[in-house]
């Protein structure tokens, strides 16, 4: 007997098709929940498509002959998810974080997920101990949360390349604490005069000096209220609390998707080949949707939060956008597959309306210059390669127009931002997944894996932005 209360079982899957065309027709047809984007892992003899399932959606792919391989149910693994710290384990910022890659032999444990109130703690601990400066997010959420965001480098503006967020998808758990943890093995590692050890991946105190000096602009968790939520309720929230557009009595109307809520090809009935609109990974205008993409462009505090940093970082050349899970490096673009050759294929440019989205097809494509794909890759190859150079996994470089378009997207924003305005910085866009494929909830031993990945991609990542300069 079901508990009457228990929720529905919520099944990490993967679906199997023979072929990317074919996996590409599955999602078009079935608005179920493919995580942040859906994506097509290569098999022996195919591809699968990782999903997150009620055992109703299930039933409906195999009686349409679609074959189905059942994972776990994602909020009840063997080994049981990582619990949520219950606590203040910075004391208010009297203790400052302690990254898994500087702990003195690898001893420190991170222990449970940070819960809200400690990722504020850890910013305060992080300033109280190494002295950097912060700044207050200009816009309160739908249920008054202050925001804050962190640098690391130069006091000057225009010296940050840089700029990372995380904690955009609320269930996404452990981002946050990612990007936070890396800060603080930064930090440290600074003050110290140490490397930084990440699994099998080590990065020399050199290393930590050129990181440090091409500026970081931090914002752990733009999506406050989500979190809080996801944490209190273990309903694997994805979206925003604003209750705006919600339909009365029908709780998962709540909220927006702020990653479909950027000031990018947003209206999505316009701007997309109407044969895939009907896929709420695109983005959806049902509020019930988890992709439900708000009342207008940056309609959401939180996207205006994070919009916000790059007016005031003018010189931002590299933007990672942290989400989890699948064991990806995303890059431009997201809203159709890359092209170089054909320079009158752009995404403001309205000829194109009602084209874009259709993958596998060599119809309309978004234009990039030669040079910023081949930049875009490297950086994509080096940052997925330092992770899998952890010890744990490897991590695909792909575009971030993998097996679905995507509408209203930060990489896409970010990118998009100096072709509609050439006096402001080209910021390269990128989306990092982290850990396995729709595994949102990881267990202890997965989330400490977690992150080390991510703090070794990160640190890449801004070794690269050293070593490319954007122009
Ligand atoms: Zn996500």
């Amino acid at each position: 007997m079901t508990e009457p209360n228990a929720p529905d079982p919520r099944l990490s899957v993967r679906i199997t098709a023979p072929d990317r065309a074919t996996a590409f027709d599955i999602v078009r047809r079935y608005p179920f929940d493919y995580g942040c984007r859906p994506t097509a892992l290569p098999t022996d003899d195919g591809v699968a498509v990782p999903a997150l399932l009620s055992p109703a959606e299930i039933e409906t792919l195999r009686n349409n002959g679609i074959d189905v391989d059942v994972r776990f149910d994602i909020r009840d693994r063997d080994e049981g998810t990582a619990p949520i710290g219950d606590g203040d384990r910075f004391d208010g910022g009297r203790r400052p974080p302690q990254g898994v890659g500087t702990a003195p032999d690898g001893s420190t444990d991170p222990g449970p997920i940070l819960n809200v109130d400690e990722i504020g703690s850890a910013i305060d601990g992080l300033v109280n101990e190494y002295g950097i400066p912060t700044f207050t997010l200009p816009n309160g959420t739908a249920e008054g949360r202050p925001s804050t965001g962190g640098q690391v480098g130069d006091v000057d503006p225009s010296r940050y390349h840089v700029y990372f967020t995380a904690g955009v998808h609320a269930r996404e758990r452990g981002g946050p604490d990612a990007l936070l943890y890396f800060i603080a093995d930064l930090l440290h590692a600074n003050k110290f005069g140490t490397g930084i050890t990440y699994g099998a991946r080590t990065f020399t105190n050199a290393d930590v000096h050129k990181a440090l000096n091409t500026g970081i602009v931090f914002f752990p968790l733009v999506n406050p209220d989500g979190v809080a939520w996801d944490q209190r309720t273990g309903s694997l929230w994805r979206k925003n609390r604003n209750p705006a557009g919600a339909i009365p009595g029908d709780e998962g109307s709540i909220g927006v998707d702020i990653n479909r809520n950027y000031d990018f090809l947003w209206d999505y009935r316009t701007h997309f080949d109407p044969s895939v609109t009907g896929n709420s990974a695109l983005a959806s205008d049902d509020p019930r949707a988890e992709t439900f993409h708000g009342a207008a462009p940056l309609s959401e505090p939180e996207t205006r939060n994070a919009t916000w940093v790059f007016d005031q970082f003018p010189k931002l050349n590299w933007y990672m956008d942290i989400h989890s899970a699948v064991g990806d490096i995303l890059y431009n673009w997201g809203d159709d597959d890359d092209q170089v050759g054909d320079e009158a294929m752009r995404f403001f440019d309205p000829r194109w309306d009602g084209a874009r989205g259709v993958l596998t097809a060599d119809d309309y494509r978004e234009w990039l210059p030669e040079a910023d794909l081949g930049r875009i890759r490297l950086v994509a190859r080096r940052t997925a390669a330092a992770m899998a150079a952890v010890g744990g996994r490897t991590f695909r470089p792909i575009p971030a127009a993998d097996l679905y378009a995507t509408s209203g997207a930060s990489d896409d924003y970010a990118y998009s931002r100096t072709w509609i305005d050439p006096q402001l910085s080209k910021v390269h866009g990128f989306t990092m997944e982290f850990g396995y494929p729709t595994n949102f909830y990881p267990t202890l031993t997965e989330y400490h894996q977690n992150l080390a990945d991510v703090g070794a991609g990160l640190m890449e990542f801004c070794l690269c932005a050293a070593d490319n300069p954007v122009t």
